[in-house]
């Protein structure tokens, strides 16, 4: 959620390169922020409440933390302890010389707490983190900086990610994590080389693209070369470096307002990518399909839709009855699970926590994992049996829509691969992605933003589909709620009768997703059951109709349709927010990837 960022190297401007670094992760949600570098007498500090676009590196109080060689940086996401200044990261020990960046909760932190205050120790903050950088003061009086965070970070309960600081160590870094992502990024070169650590890989690809994924129970010290060593055991162990192909630009806004339009405007390319799995994959994660007794997909928010749209898509086009379940719900399915049990985890980032504990529980169960996931190296790609991989790039915008794009691509040409059609699909899947331009369009972006002028004072808003389309109106309200902050809900059409229709009054608006396909009728009159009480009526899909106010027409996808379906949906979020002075990339309470649970 919130994000770190830390530098070391030849540089004396770590706490500017720390400052940018940050601003590359503003877009995952966050409410304050913080740094901290070695002073003369313990160590530097500069926290703030709010914004960190607008601050630059000549800022007074940033340049004073200059030069230094080497700075941590962290934004936080407050989980525990109001969003003050105060309780900003860095968190220092009683002599100062302590500082620790935190991501995650200490779950016993109470404890923790009540032990330091006994021994004496005054903390000065009201979050969990502060008690990791007491617990490593205590121990550095008999211990070396990497043994004294080993050992305090094994008493740390819960999902962590730290990275450790001390003036009395010089320039070294001790990282540590059990849960929350860390990537060490390797720069400069082999006489002055430069190490940089965050949360979120693609803020370091502005700097290098030679990246250390750290495992879940494993630490790293940075003194100038890097080693790595479990925090269970103290034991060091190797790890290989990777070249990520994402390039920096990717990771950029570019030209456009906002990173949502630009990752809306990437999406053609990014089925096109998601759609060139390497063959023989492909056909071993179809034939572990086809063996497995149950197939169930599990995502969390979007990806959570994501799955449901699989199950529809598997139904039609392989005959494969299948289940989706919501990550954060799967443990309740545990004594289901066995051998012959299939789970497809679908995720953008491949560190959301309620995603990987479902998958822990089915790894426990001995069930087999195939990941859909778009961040490469990510924690679910070390957890799953098999990983295909999305391939959208960088997806920086809180509401996915490339990303969702590419899984919902990826599972249309797994369930042809599971048909024995893997060709047939890719073909079919590349005609869907060349219409996908006619959907980004100037004129046609410009109708969506017309009809989101018209909605942006609407209360509440209702998406109705039915077959494939009401897990795809399942989506379109996510993505209109994300950004917008409208209540919107995606219904199925067949239950509007049983209680949403309850809901209609004169005027509200209801979007109706009608494709060509045999649902069409029966949403039609859906349509008409909604008009008939008053209801404004949008419809999308390939044919106009007499019954809709407003229509949003999308070439004819046929049983991929919800590729096309969806796009016109973000695009309204995303002018609905813009309409109602909403940053869409950065929904208020939301942030990227939901590392906490
Ligand atoms: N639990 C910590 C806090 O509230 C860290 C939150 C975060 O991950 O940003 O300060």
């Amino acid at each position: 959620m919130c994000g770190i960022f830390v530098y070391q190297g030849p540089r004396s401007d770590a706490a500017g390169i720390v400052l940018e670094g940050l601003k590359r992760l503003e877009y995952r949600g966050y409410d304050s922020w913080g740094l901290a570098v070695p002073g003369s007498d313990g160590l530097k500090t500069e926290r703030r409440v709010g914004k960190i676009g607008a601050v630059s590196a000549n800022d007074g109080p940033i340049a004073a933390l200059n030069p230094s060689n080497v700075a941590i940086g962290h934004t936080r996401w407050a989980t525990h302890g109001g969003v003050t200044e105060g309780n900003a990261h860095p968190h220092l020990s009683c002599d100062g010389k302590v500082g620790v960046i935190h991501n995650g909760i200490v779950e016993n932190a109470e404890e923790l707490k009540a032990e330091l205050l006994a021994g004496g120790h005054v903390l000065a903050s009201e979050t969990d983190s502060e008690v990791i950088a007491h617990l490593i003061e205590n121990l550095l009086r008999d211990h070396p900086l990497p043994e004294a965070v080993r050992l305090a970070f094994s008493r740390l309960r819960g999902r962590n990610a730290i990275v450790v600081l001390s003036a009395s160590a010089g320039k070294v870094l001790v990282v540590a994590k059990s849960g929350s992502p860390v990537v060490i990024g390797i720069g400069g070169n082999e006489s002055a080389p430069e190490y940089f650590v965050s949360s979120d890989m693609p803020a370091l690809l502005a700097h290098t693209n030679r990246l250390v994924w750290l495992g879940d129970h494993e630490m790293a010290t940075i003194d100038g070369s890097l080693k790595f060593a479990s925090t269970s055991t103290g034991e060091p162990i190797s790890r290989q470096s990777e070249i990520v192909a994402w390039e920096p630009e990717q990771a950029e806004r570019g030209e456009h307002p906002h990173f949502m339009l630009k990752e809306i405007l990437e999406q053609r390319d990014a089925v096109q990518r998601a759609i060139n799995q390497p063959p023989a994959l492909l056909d071993e994660v179809a034939a572990v399909m086809r063996v497995a007794q149950e197939v169930c997909f599990i995502g969390c928010g979007t990806a959570g839709a994501v799955g449901r749209i699989g199950t529809y898509l598997f139904a039609d086009i392989a005959g494969r009855a299948t289940s989706a379940i919501l990550g954060s719900e799967f443990k309740n399915y545990r004594h289901s699970l066995h051998e012959r049990t299939l789970l497809i985890a679908i995720s953008q980032s491949g560190e959301t926590a309620d995603l990987l504990e479902a998958v822990d529980i089915a790894l426990a169960r001995g069930s087999r994992v195939v990941a859909i996931v778009n961040v490469p190296g990510s924690m679910l790609t070390r957890k799953a049996h098999y990983t295909l991989l999305v391939q959208a790039g960088p997806e920086k915008a809180v509401a996915s829509t490339k990303a969702t794009m590419g899984q919902i691509a990826v599972l249309g040409l797994l369930a042809h691969a599971c048909a024995g059609q893997a060709a047939h699909g890719h073909a079919l899947l590349t005609n869907v992605a060349s219409h996908i331009d006619a959907l980004t369009t100037p004129d046609y972006m410009g109708r969506v933003a017309r009809l989101a002028n018209r909605l942006a004072g609407e209360d509440d808003l209702y998406v109705i589909g039915r077959g494939i389309n009401y897990p795809v109106a399942l989506e379109a309200a996510i993505k209109v709620q994300e950004v917008s902050y409208i209540h919107a809900e995606g219904i199925a059409g067949g239950e509007l009768k049983h209680y949403a229709i309850a809901l209609i009054q004169p005027g509200t608006p209801c979007i109706i997703l009608a494709s060509n396909d045999d649902a069409r009728a029966e949403i039609l009159s859906n349509a008409a059951q909604v008009k008939a009480r008053g209801g404004m009526i949008i419809g999308v899909g390939p044919e106009d109709n007499p019954i809709f106010d407003e229509y949003l027409p999308v070439p004819d996808g046929g049983g991929l349709s919800p590729l096309l379906t969806l796009i016109p949906m973000q695009i309204l979020a995303y002018y609905l927010a813009c309409a109602r002075g909403n940053d869409p990339d950065m929904p208020r309470n939301l942030a990227k990837s939901v590392t906490v649970k």
